[in-house]
């Protein structure tokens, strides 16, 4: 007894399968289906959104995908070069700053994101002398960085000694 072999409806492969079909495509033909309808592209974007409303899971997607790309950057050289020279290319094209002009809400944000990320390392407090450092004073963000924490280990031995903070007495203007 020869049953009909199932087909896939887009490219007529034969599907040798005895599981029941729960789609008329083969699987190379499904996602290109599935990209293409609005419905389900909605549905998708929907789980998708109500998946990453979660703050862990969002953390725990973001650490997952953010190891896989350094991994590979460090481990495929030729994947880390293709992805500079694509980060040149759509840098080049000036998308996404033309309707983000300088000091437009979202540029105001993301440069206080990148602030954040970048100065990590430095207490609030000395901040301020940080960048005094590097914008009048022209020193490299290394020994800028290099002297602020000469500074706040001065300031730590200093303060075990006296039980004052001296960082708190410089801001209000008293002789350190
Ligand atoms: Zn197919």
């Amino acid at each position: 007894m020869n049953l009909p072999v199932p087909t896939c409806a887009d490219c007529g492969v034969a599907r040798f399968s005895t599981k029941p079909k729960k789609s008329p495509y083969c699987r190379r033909c499904i996602g290109r289906h599935t990209g293409r309808s609005p419905a389900r592209r909605a549905k998708c974007s929907a789980a998708m959104k109500a998946y990453l409303a979660d703050p862990n899971a969002l953390a725990a997607h973001a650490k997952r995908t953010g190891d896989g790309l350094r991994r590979a950057i460090a481990e495929n050289p030729e994947f880390a070069e293709k992805r500079r020279e694509l980060g040149r290319m759509i840098g080049k094209t000036r998308l996404g700053v033309m309707n983000r002009p300088a000091g437009c809400p979202s540029r105001i944000l993301a440069g206080r994101r990148s602030g954040a990320t970048k100065l990590a390392w430095c207490p609030v407090e000395y901040r301020d002398d940080y960048r005094r450092l590097v914008k009048s004073q022209g020193l490299k963000a290394a020994e800028a960085r290099k002297v602020i924490e000469d500074q706040i280990a001065a300031d730590a031995a200093r303060f075990a000694a006296t039980g004052v903070l001296p960082q708190s007495r410089r801001n209000e203007g008293a002789p350190a």
